[in-house]
């Protein structure tokens, strides 16, 4: 492995003729000279499309080819800003403009609620790809040539869930990219035989960072299927000869359910299948273990981290249930309220440090000033070290709802529910949910009449799929604590049980 410093020199671990990237579903192969001409030559499209550094380039893409090549040229070239393509058309409008998007690209003839969002705003191109795997900006004939990547450039932009209803935007530099793909190489010891299955999206820092950057920079293969299959998934880490892969639990529930007791074919090559994003039932843990035959390692990822600060690690190290590892690479503290550190033992907010973690969020002084203390980031998360200093999670100071590791604002369902004329008060809240963790409902106070079926409707205009509650509480007034406190907790208990 390289010394990288951006994700130009990720790129550069490995043979030219060793396999960069399979897609399964066409079983197109792509080396590693491939995809770094690729890049380069989109780079200098989006230079020659205007776009420099710093300048914002959003995609909205299904997972495969066009999402990794694009996410590398755009972070050279200028900054990539990949959308989550189940967005509706207002959210849409509201990233691309809060990310200030030069140019959006997706698929030939896909991504509708995206184009009308960018209709006499944003100029918008296709992204084609041939049948040998290569992919490029249709009808942009390269004139200029984009400048190196600086490695305090901002490469990716994307956005966490904040308190209030407008998501912060998290700037994360080429060196922090790097720095936490080689945390995450140096924990799984991943070598150039590694072969990952991508099962995370790629607008997310999971599916980016651990399944998708780590690999390259060690030289591997990421196996590239445009979404996550419960039928094909075992034929395709069989097929791949898959070594490890990552995901959420929800994803990891849908597979037991799927395998029963047996053991499928192609899980005797995983060296170990990690999990990320979302707390991991010790029991689904023991299943996965005597089902898949595979060491599972539970990890804790944040977008302003780069994705990982912590992970079990590999046998014959000891992997703990209910624990997400020790610090890999990021220094990892226990703060009180009052910014002091606190003792192994002790209950408090798990702070971070290291060259992974981003500055600040974008033009958002105030979140900076509560998010930062003596150096420490603040996770919003809570938890202890333990006497190996394997860090237990035990809650959450921030307020939002986990759905399947799709981080969800509360206050943002909030606002889209008080916009609607008939709705005088509305609180969204999670509720524990078998597959997704989490799932989303909401308790209104109606001015005029209106079916739950109605207002299913009228969310299903205005957020993506994710972020829609599933069921309404159709209450006359909203549940309260003892001090008569509006509180999503209590409110949750007292409606969703
Ligand atoms: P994101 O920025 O979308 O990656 O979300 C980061 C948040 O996901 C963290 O601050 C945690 O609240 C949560 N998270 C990540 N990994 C885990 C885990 N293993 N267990 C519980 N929560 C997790």
């Amino acid at each position: 492995m390289s010394n990288p410093t951006s994700l130009a020199d990720i790129l550069n671990s490995a043979p030219p003729n060793q396999t960069a990237i399979i897609l399964p579903e066409p079983n197109i192969r792509v080396t590693y000279a491939s995809l770094r001409d690729q890049v380069f030559q989109m780079a200098d499209g989006l230079a020659s499309l205007g776009i420099g550094p710093g300048d914002r380039v959003a995609t909205v893409l299904p997972n495969g080819l066009p999402a990794i090549v694009s996410f590398l040229a755009a972070s050279i070239a200028g900054t990539a800003a990949p959308l989550n393509p189940g967005y509706r058309q207002d959210e849409f409008a509201f990233f691309l403009e809060d990310t200030s998007a030069k140019v959006l690209l997706c698929p030939p003839d896909g991504a509708p609620d995206a184009r009308k969002a960018a209709q006499g705003k944003v100029p918008v191109h296709d992204l084609v790809m041939d049948d040998h795997g290569y992919v490029r900006i249709a009808g942009v004939s390269n004139g200029r040539k984009s400048p190196a990547a600086d490695p305090n450039g901002v490469a990716l932009v994307l956005h966490t869930s904040g308190s209030t209803g407008r998501p912060k935007r998290v700037p994360i530099r080429h060196r922090n990219l790097a720095a936490s793909a080689v945390n995450i190489v140096n924990h799984y010891k991943f070598t150039g035989d590694d072969v990952a299955l991508c099962a995370m999206p790629l607008f997310h820092v999971h599916g980016l960072v651990a399944s998708t950057l780590s690999t390259l920079l060690a030289g591997g293969t990421v196996v590239v299927p445009s979404k996550f299959n419960p039928l094909s998934f075992w034929r395709t880490v069989r097929d791949c000869n898959v070594t490890w892969y990552s995901a959420v639990p929800t994803i990891h529930s849908l597979l037991l359910a799927r395998a029963g007791d047996a053991r499928p074919e192609g899980a005797e090559k995983l060296r170990f299948i990690r999990s990320c994003s979302a707390a991991l039932p010790p029991e689904m843990m023991a299943k996965m273990e005597s089902v898949f035959g595979a060491p599972v390692l539970e990890a804790y990822g944040m977008t302003e981290a780069s994705h990982q600060m912590a992970s079990n690690p590999l046998p014959p190290s000891a992997h703990k249930a209910g624990s997400v590892g020790p610090g890999t690479g990021v220094k990892i503290g226990i703060m009180d309220g009052k910014g002091n550190l606190l003792a192994s033992g002790d209950r408090g907010e798990v702070v971070i440090q290291g060259p992974n973690v981003v500055d600040g969020y974008e033009n958002n002084p105030e979140a900076n000033a509560v998010s930062f203390t003596n150096g420490w980031f603040r996770t919003g998360d809570q938890g202890y070290l333990d006497a190996d200093d394997y860090l237990v999670l035990t809650g959450r100071i921030k307020e939002l709802i986990n759905r399947g590791g799709e981080k969800i604002a509360p206050r943002e369902i909030d606002e889209v529910l008080l916009a609607h004329p008939a709705i005088s008060e509305a609180v969204a809240f999670g509720f524990p949910h078998p597959t997704w963790g989490e799932e989303v409902a909401a308790a209104v106070v109606l001015k005029e009449p209106q079916t739950e079926a109605q207002l299913l409707a009228y969310c299903k205009d205005r957020l993506a799929d994710f972020k829609r509650p599933k069921k309404f509480y159709i209450v006359e007034t909203i549940p309260r604590t003892a001090t008569g406190k509006i509180q999503r907790g209590a409110v949750a208990k007292a409606l969703a049980g």
